[in-house]
């Protein structure tokens, strides 16, 4: 991954100059909510892995396993899409002091 850029390094007018690089920024620093799923009533439909429009639902051989929290922006998609309703928005002040990844 690569290192955040200073706003000097970013290309005139933030245009994306290489396809495909978003995996690269750590955007899960926007996020003021983060989805917490309650794996013991998750039914893996994996609908919230379908709209989560960062790919930052992660499933491993079709079962749900976790979020990317370096890209999850805390949207609540997934939580919406949810049939029963398993993910919770919880504000990241909850998370204070934690380490960022996947969990
Ligand atoms: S909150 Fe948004 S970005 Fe994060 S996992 Fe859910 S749908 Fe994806
Ligand atoms: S949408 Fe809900 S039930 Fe379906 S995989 Fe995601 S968390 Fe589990």
């Amino acid at each position: 991954m690569k290192e955040q850029m200073t706003w000097q390094e970013l290309p005139i007018g933030g245009v994306i100059t290489e396809a495909g690089n978003s995996v690269e920024y750590v955007t899960g620093g926007w996020r003021a909510f983060r989805p917490v799923i309650d794996f013991e009533r998750c039914t893996h439909c994996l609908l919230c892995w379908l709209y989560c429009p960062d790919v930052s639902m992660q499933a491993v051989a079709g079962k749900l396993t976790g979020v990317d929290l370096l890209h999850c922006k805390g949207c609540g998609i997934c939580a919406a899409v949810c049939p029963p309703q398993v993910i919770t928005m919880v504000a990241e002040a909850e998370f204070a002091g934690e380490k960022e990844g996947v969990r």
